[in-house]
């Protein structure tokens, strides 16, 4: 039973997710055949083509980039909420087949560990509270087996730390950060996301140049529920090149 930490890794991307999305862009509007438009675009400026179909709102070509990230350090509570974007692809570890009987990591949101070392121990002491009711449980429908691990994992917690294989195209992706890059986003996500998005950006600096959340680029579509901190995402976006 450990305190778990997040870990955010780009595992695989499409190889040159900009040319291949700035070849489908040109490829729209040009009479060119395939060796020509591909020459082009590998000499050629692929942010402007890039950009220009994305202005006009034709964004079924950054669909042709993929990305898979590995996450390992979040929880079950992350879990939920990531698994609302129905465009994305995903591998869970299990509850199920894999027994918690040796104890499971949990996040401890960062509200708890401020009120201080001793409410952050009384944290962990639930947590291994929790564990102990597992494995009553798990004793009691057979011992750690597929069927006791099933609804024994009922008892344990949504601090409960998960890893994951989740893959999503550049389109979702912008999706993805438009509503979790947000300050209105829970932050077990919102961190996540971020960390992320600075990935994307490396592998595909064009592709998701302009990437993040909405006030980014224009007016907050929070309305009255708007944190008020655009100033402050918009230091921390450019701080991420
Ligand atoms: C700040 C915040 C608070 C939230 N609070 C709640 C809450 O209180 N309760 C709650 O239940 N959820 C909540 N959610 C989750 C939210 O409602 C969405 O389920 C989640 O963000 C996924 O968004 P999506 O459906 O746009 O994305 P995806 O599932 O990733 O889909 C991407 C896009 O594809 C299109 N699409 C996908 N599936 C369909 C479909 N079946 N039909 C038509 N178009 C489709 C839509 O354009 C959609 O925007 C919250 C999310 C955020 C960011």
């Amino acid at each position: 039973m450990a305190k778990a930490e997040l870990k955010v890794m780009l595992l695989r991307a499409t190889p040159d997710p900009d040319e291949v999305v700035a070849l489908g862009a040109r490829l729209c509007y040009a009479q060119a055949d395939l060796d020509t438009l591909r020459e082009r675009v590998e000499t050629r400026d692929q942010q402007k083509y890039i950009s220009g179909v994305m202005e006009r709102g034709h964004l079924s070509v950054t669909e042709h980039a993929s990305f898979t990230f590995a996450v390992e350090g979040v929880s079950r509570a992350l879990l939920a909420q990531l698994t609302r974007h129905r465009i994305a692809s995903f591998s869970v570890q299990s509850q199920r087949y894999v027994s918690m009987a040796d104890g499971f990591d949990f996040v401890v949101p960062p509200s708890i560990s401020a009120l201080g070392e001793e409410e952050e121990a009384e944290f962990i002491r639930q947590m291994n509270t929790m564990h102990a009711w597992y494995c009553q449980w798990q004793e009691k429908l057979g011992g750690a087996k597929e069927k006791a691990n099933e609804d024994a994992r009922f008892v344990l917690p949504n601090a409960a730390a998960t890893r994951l294989l989740v893959t999503m195209n550049a389109r979702e992706l912008m999706h993805f950060f438009e509503l979790r890059c947000c300050n209105r986003a829970q932050w077990e996500i919102r961190e996540m996301a971020w960390q992320m998005l600075a990935q994307c950006r490396k592998a595909a600096p064009a592709l998701f140049a302009k990437a993040g959340p909405a006030c980014l680029s224009g007016p907050c579509p929070e309305g009255k529920a708007a944190c008020g901190k655009a100033k402050e995402v918009k230091e921390r976006h450019a701080m991420l090149l």
